[in-house]
C-alpha cells in the first residue's frame, strides 16, 4: 500500500517512511528542533572544559558527550566534523527515531561558546591548597628522589604538590588530594608512612582532617 506524507507531496514510492511521515520531513522536524548554540565553560589556566559536570580535556569526544546530554538523547550518535577557533562547528547527528531502529542523519552548523572560568584544580594550585603533608626524612638525595617520584605520581592522576619545603632533615610536601596520596601508598606497599591526623576545621558539620605522612628514608628504603 502506498503511503502519502501528511506534510509534503512525497509518497512511499519516492522515499522511505518512518511511521506515517516521510523520512525527509521526519529529518527536517528533528533537525529544526536541535539547539544550534552551546555554552561550555573553559578553564583559563589549564584549558579543560566543563563538559560532563566536571572539567575534562578539551576533546571532540567530550564535547560530543556534552551535546548528547544537552539534547537528552544518549543514543544519538554525534560527530564534530569541524570546529574553528571562533567556535563555529559543523556537527553530524545520527538520531534514532521510530520503533524499528530507524534513524535520520543530518549535519548542522553549531556555535560553541567557551566562557572562561578557573577549574577547581587550578584555583587550588593558585591558592596553595592542600589536604595532606608528606614529611620526607633522610639524605638530600633520597628525599629529593622520593619527592620527584611522588610529584610525578600525583601529576599523572590530576593532582599535584602545592608547596615543597626544604626543612632540616628533609622535605615537606604539601599535597592537594589526600585520596590520591593514599593510592600512592596502596601501590608502593614497601613505603610505610607513619600516619597522623590533625583537625583542620569543620565543613557542613563534619570534621575535616588533614593527613600527615612521615616517611623515614634514612635506612636506605628507596621505594
Ligand atoms: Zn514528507
Ligand atoms: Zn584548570
Amino acid at each position: 500500500m502506498i503511503k502519502y506524507c501528511p506534510t509534503c507531496p512525497r509518497s512511499s514510492e519516492d522515499v522511505a517512511f518512518i511511521g506515517e511521515f516521510c523520512e525527509v520531513c521526519t529529518s527536517e522536524r528533528i533537525r529544526s528542533g536541535m539547539p544550534t548554540s552551546f555554552k561550555i565553560p573553559r578553564c583559563k589556566v589549564c584549558g579543560k572544559i566543563k563538559a560532563i559536570d566536571e572539567f575534562v580535556d578539551f576533546t571532540y569526544k567530550n564535547i560530543e558527550m556534552h551535546i548528547q546530554r544537552e539534547i537528552h538523547n544518549r543514543n544519538c550518535k554525534i560527530a564534530i566534523k569541524s570546529l574553528d577557533s571562533k567556535g563555529n562547528a559543523v556537527v553530524a547527528f545520527d538520531y534514532p527515531v521510530g520503533n524499528r531502529g530507524e534513524s535520520v542523519s543530518f549535519e548542522i552548523g553549531v556555535r560553541f561558546r567557551f566562557p572562561l572560568q578557573t577549574c577547581i584544580k587550578c584555583s587550588r594550585r593558585n591558592s596553595g591548597y592542600y589536604q595532606a603533608i608528606v614529611q620526607l626524612r633522610g639524605s638530600e638525595e633520597m628525599t629529593g628522589r622520593m619527592a620527584d617520584k611522588i610529584s610525578r605520581f600525583l601529576e599523572r592522576r590530576d593532582s599535584f604538590v602545592s608547596k615543597s619545603e626544604r626543612v632540616k632533615n628533609g622535605i615537606d610536601l604539601y599535597v592537594e588530594d589526600k585520596l590520591v596520596m593514599n593510592s600512592f601508598f596502596d601501590i608502593y606497599k614497601n613505603i610505610r608512612p607513619k600516619r597522623s591526623y590533625t583537625l583542620a576545621g569543620m565543613r557542613n558539620g563534619k570534621r575535616l582532617y588533614r593527613n600527615t605522612y612521615l616517611i623515614d628514608l634514612s635506612d636506605g628504603m628507596s621505594g
